[in-house]
C-alpha cells in the first residue's frame, strides 16, 4: 500500500482537513488559496456518445498523449497533498481507459473522496458498477439533458444513451451508491426543464448539478440560452431547493448564488425566514448525507482544478489556458502560485461590472463564459442579468459605460469581427497545438 502523502502546508487548512478521519469537510477547512475543493480528471477524449455541445470536442479512439496509469497515481498522490479534495474522473468517458476500477481503488485508498462520470453507455454495466462500489467509489455522475429518450438522445448524437443512463442510476441506488445527475441547460431544453424537475424528484438523487452551457468545444455561442432565460431557470431552482429531498447546485453560473443571497434577504424582509441569508455559502454547504459534501462559492480556478487528458493543468474544462502540465509541473505549487490561479481568486482583477459588483466574493461571474466571449477570462460575465448599484453609479456619473454598449464592444458577434483580446486568445490557443 502506497504511504498517505503528507500534506504540504503546515497548520493550513488543508493540513487539518488531511488529519481528520473519513468524512465531510469542515466550511474551515477549506482555503480556496491553498487547495481546491474539486479536482477534475478528463481520463481521456474517447468516447462513444456524439454529444452536440461536447466540452471535450471528443472523439472515438484514445490519444497517444493520455496520462499514463503510473502518471496518473503520481498525480492523485499529488493531490492528496491538498487534504482530500473531492477528485472527479470525467471525459470523455474515463470507461474508455482499461484501468479506471484500479485508480478508483488508489485514490480511494490513500485517501481521497473518489467520484466518477462515465457517459451513458452500454460500456457501464451493473458488474462494472459493482466494481466501482467496491473499490471505494464515493459518487456516480451521470448527465440526463431531457425527460424523454427522444430529447436526451437527440442532444447526445445516440438512440439508447437515455435508457443506459437511468438504467446506471437505478442500478447505483441498488448498490447503496450515491448519484449526482449533471444537466445541461441550453436552448434545446428550456422548454423542458419543468418536466426535469419532476424527473430529478422521482430518480432519488442527492445531487442536481445544473450546468449551463458555455460555448467551448463543440458548444456554439448561438446555443446559450439568454442571460434572462438564465434568470428564470435560477428562480425556479431556488424554489424547488426549498422542498426537493436532493441538493441543486448551478455549474458555470455562479449567478445563481447571487440570486440565492437576493431571494433570502427579500423574504428575511418580509417574515418569511427566520435565518440569516447565508453570506457565503447562499444556501450550499456539506450537508449531502454521502458525505462528498459541497462547498462555498466554487469558480474557475478558485476552489477548481481541471487536469486534462494530457496533464494540462487548467482554472476548468470549459477554460481551456494552461498554467502548466504535470509533467512538468509541480500541481500544488500551480494551483496555489501561478499567475493564472491567483489571478482568477482576487475579485479585484475583475473587469466591468463584476469589478465593482456587492457580490464579486461571493459570485464572480463564470470566468469561462467570460474568456469563451470576449478572449479575457477577467472581463465581466456576459450573461448575468444584474447591474450592480455602484456601476449604474458609474455610468450615471460618466466613469463607465452603459453595460450595453460595455459589451457591445467586447463581445463577439457572429458575422462580425470578433474584438481584439477573442483574436489574441484564438492565436496563442493555436500555437500551442
Ligand atoms: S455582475 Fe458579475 S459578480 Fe455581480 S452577480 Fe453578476 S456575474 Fe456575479
Amino acid at each position: 500500500m502506497p504511504p498517505i502523502p503528507a500534506p504540504d502546508a503546515p497548520a493550513s487548512a488543508p493540513a487539518r482537513a488531511a488529519a481528520r478521519p473519513a468524512g465531510p469537510p469542515h466550511l474551515r477547512d477549506v482555503d480556496f488559496n491553498e487547495a481546491p475543493f474539486l479536482v477534475i480528471w478528463e481520463t481521456t477524449q474517447a468516447c462513444d456518445l456524439a454529444c452536440q455541445h461536447c466540452r471535450a470536442d471528443a472523439q472515438q479512439q484514445r490519444d497517444a498523449g493520455e496520462l499514463s496509469t503510473a502518471e496518473a497515481k503520481r498525480m492523485l498522490e499529488d493531490v492528496r497533498r491538498f487534504g482530500r479534495p473531492l477528485f472527479v474522473l470525467t471525459g470523455g468517458d474515463p470507461l474508455k481507459r482499461p484501468d479506471g476500477v484500479e485508480l478508483v481503488e488508489h485514490g480511494s485508498r490513500i485517501g481521497l473522496r473518489m467520484a466518477m462520470t462515465p457517459s451513458g453507455t452500454p460500456l457501464m454495466t451493473p458488474a462494472v458498477i459493482r466494481q466501482l462500489a467496491d473499490a471505494g467509489l464515493s459518487r456516480l455522475a451521470v448527465s440526463l439533458d431531457g425527460s424523454t429518450a427522444a430529447i436526451h438522445d437527440a442532444f447526445r448524437g445516440v438512440a439508447g444513451s437515455y435508457d443506459w443512463t437511468v438504467r446506471m442510476i437505478r442500478a447505483a441506488r441498488e448498490l447503496g451508491l450515491s448519484t449526482q445527475i449533471n444537466t445541461t441547460v441550453a436552448r434545446h431544453n428550456l422548454d423542458d426543464f419543468e418536466n426535469l424537475c419532476a424527473l430529478m424528484q422521482e430518480l432519488g438523487i442527492a445531487l442536481w448539478s445544473v450546468f449551463f452551457l458555455v460555448p467551448t468545444g463543440r458548444a456554439r455561442a448561438e446555443d446559450v440560452a439568454s442571460p434572462e432565460a438564465f434568470e428564470r431557470v435560477f428562480q425556479r431552482m431556488y424554489d424547488l431547493a426549498k422542498t426537493a429531498p436532493f441538493d441543486i447546485k448551478s455549474t458555470a453560473a455562479p449567478q445563481y448564488r447571487r440570486v440565492v443571497l437576493q431571494r433570502q434577504v427579500e423574504e428575511r424582509r418580509t417574515g418569511a425566514r427566520a435565518e440569516a441569508p447565508l453570506p457565503l455559502t447562499a444556501g450550499v454547504g456539506f450537508s449531502v448525507a454521502d458525505g462528498v459534501g459541497r462547498a462555498k462559492g466554487v469558480n474557475d480556478g478558485d476552489g477548481f482544478l481541471f487536469v486534462s487528458h494530457t496533464g494540462e493543468l487548467y482554472p476548468s474544462g470549459f477554460l481551456p489556458v494552461s498554467a502548466g502540465n504535470v509533467r512538468t509541473h509541480d500541481l500544488v505549487d500551480v494551483y496555489r502560485h501561478s499567475e493564472l490561479f491567483t489571478s482568477l481568486r482576487d475579485p479585484d482583477r475583475l473587469k466591468g461590472k463584476c469589478g465593482v459588483c456587492e457580490y464579486r466574493e461571493v459570485c464572480g461571474g463564470s470566468r469561462a463564459r467570460a474568456y469563451a466571449l470576449t478572449g479575457d477570462y477577467l472581463e465581466a460575465e456576459p450573461f448575468c442579468t444584474h447591474v450592480p448599484k455602484k456601476y449604474q453609479r458609474m455610468v450615471e456619473r460618466g466613469e463607465a459605460e452603459p453595460v450595453e454598449e460595455y459589451f457591445a464592444r467586447r463581445l463577439w458577434q457572429p458575422g462580425t469581427p470578433p474584438p481584439a483580446p477573442l483574436v489574441r486568445a484564438v492565436k496563442a490557443r493555436l500555437l500551442q497545438r
